[in-house]
């Protein structure tokens, strides 16, 4: 099946066992787009054009390769040039933290700290400089930086870079620079700025990008279901019970929440199947037989096992909890309607989630509704809602007072219940309101018409 090959697991990228202890320690299970085809390339040494979205894992893409490929013995060996101080020391954790295994030591440099303080920490010889082009330049140019030789440099977030004003800088920097580096360009557009940067400093870069997912399947029913964080389980089982279920799967995050769902399903009757990375070849083969032949109607999957899974007739495809990205969420529900078949694909989310739902939402395109016939969750957005509309309020001195006051001789579950009541009354006249006043102004567009 071709349309899943994109995700591979992080050990057959060509990475080396200290690095992908790193990758394990970070909680990282599967590489993302922009990683699976980035990281080879890197390791080839080719210099890289890279596009994908934000959030899609760039940092890891180039600090995964390039913690491989330094030599841990020489001083710096590879400059990341990125826009800001705080997406500097952002990198600056996670190269630490992936390279935790290998020791990887890092500086960040950028304006505002004292000269004379980053002078010091540079000379301590980290292999990795984090840097924002300014600071960075004025050290150059002032000679701060001796046998400044490193063999990879990265500019980050490039597209940025161009709207804050800093290609001359980058220019300018480049020419303190060896010929013979490998230069990784990243970023989430490529507005015509960033691509003539790039021809005019790499050298035969190898181009890749990710498109924004696309899901056009309208084949597939997409909707959302709103639960307590606590009670995903319980919200599984109802949906299974509610839902005509031919054959579902339903993904989790990591292998321990797989095991979990899958005891907890089988102990309440369903027939269950289980299929993740940390079984043999040979239950997962059963596994996956099963749940074909039909002879368990749910199998609860990670993202890995469930690669170039290709049963018919999956009617559902539940996602336990919000995909990290755009992609993973595409080729989960791509496991249904398929071959012109319906399907169904429900993503369980906490009201602590809408971002992430709604930037979803954005970039596949389709429509994700909220889980309908469902008078809970309807309640549960309401209450979000309101929730968020009183938190806006600030606190006045004369509310204080007024508390106070009520506090001393009432009840005050009672009060908020009538105060509640009264703030959906005038919900609700509200939107009479403009349903009336809507009926109002398209009767006088028709009078106007005739
Ligand atoms: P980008 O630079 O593309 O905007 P980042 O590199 O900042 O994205 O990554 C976004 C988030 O995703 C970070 O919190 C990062 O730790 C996390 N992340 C990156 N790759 C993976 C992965 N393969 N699995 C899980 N989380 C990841
Ligand atoms: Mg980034």
């Amino acid at each position: 099946m071709t349309e899943t090959s994109a995700i591979q697991d992080f050990q057959s990228l060509g990475l080396g066992a200290r690095v992908l202890r790193g990758v394990r320690a970070a909680g990282f299970n599967t590489p993302s787009p922009i990683q699976a085809k980035a990281i080879p390339e890197i390791l080839k040494q080719n210099d890289l054009i890279a596009q994908a979205q934000t959030g899609t894992g760039k940092t890891a893409a180039f600090a995964l390769p390039i913690l491989e490929m330094i030599d841990h013995r020489n001083g710096l060996e590879a400059l990341v040039i990125t826009p800001t101080r705080e997406l500097a020391m952002q990198i600056s954790d996670e190269i630490f933290k992936l390279g935790r295994f290998l020791r990887t030591r890092t500086v960040c440099v950028y304006g505002g700290q004292s000269i004379k303080k980053q002078c010091d920490l540079i000379a301590k010889n980290p292999q990795v400089m984090i840097a924002t082009p300014g600071r960075l330049l004025d050290h150059l140019q002032n000679g701060r930086l001796e046998n400044f030789t490193p063999k990879f440099v990265v500019l980050d977030e490039s597209d940025e870079m161009l709207d804050m004003g800093f290609l001359d800088e980058i220019e300018e920097i480049f020419n303190y620079l060896p010929n013979n580096i490998q230069i990784l360009l990243f970023s989430a557009t490529m507005p015509p700025a960033i691509k003539k940067l790039a021809e005019k400093i790499l050298h035969n870069p190898v181009h890749i990008r990710i498109a924004p997912a696309n899901v056009i399947n309208t084949d597939i029913m997409q909707r959302y279901y709103i639960v307590e964080d606590n009670a995903r389980k319980d919200a599984i089982i109802a949906l299974l019970t509610k839902e005509n279920i031919e054959k579902g799967i339903i993904f989790t995050r990591t292998k321990k929440e797989a095991d979990n769902l899958f005891e907890y399903l089988k102990a309440r009757g369903h027939k269950a199947q289980c299929l993740h990375g940390d079984m043999d070849q040979r239950s997962r083969r059963a596994a996956m037989l099963e749940f074909k032949e039909k002879k368990c109607d749910i199998l609860v999957a990670t993202d890995v096992a469930a690669r170039g899974l290709d049963v018919s007739d999956v009617s559902h495809v539940f996602n336990y909890h919000i995909p990290l990205n755009p992609e993973i969420y595409v080729h989960r529900i791509g496991r249904t309607g398929r071959a012109g078949k319906k399907g169904s694909a429900i993503t369980l989310v906490t009201s602590l989630e809408f971002k992430e739902l709604r930037s979803i939402q954005k970039e596949v395109g389709g429509k994700l509704e909220p889980y309908e016939g469902e008078g809970i969750s309807q309640k549960r957005m309401l209450a979000h809602h309101i929730r968020q509309e009183i938190l806006k309020f600030k606190v006045s001195d004369e509310a204080f007072e007024l508390y106070e006051e009520l506090e001393r001789d009432s009840d005050l579950p009672q009060i908020t219940l009538r105060l509640l009541s009264l703030h959906l009354q005038t919900l609700e006249n509200n939107s009479k309101k403009r349903l009336q006043n809507k009926a109002k102004n398209s009767y006088k567009r028709g009078k106007r018409a005739r």
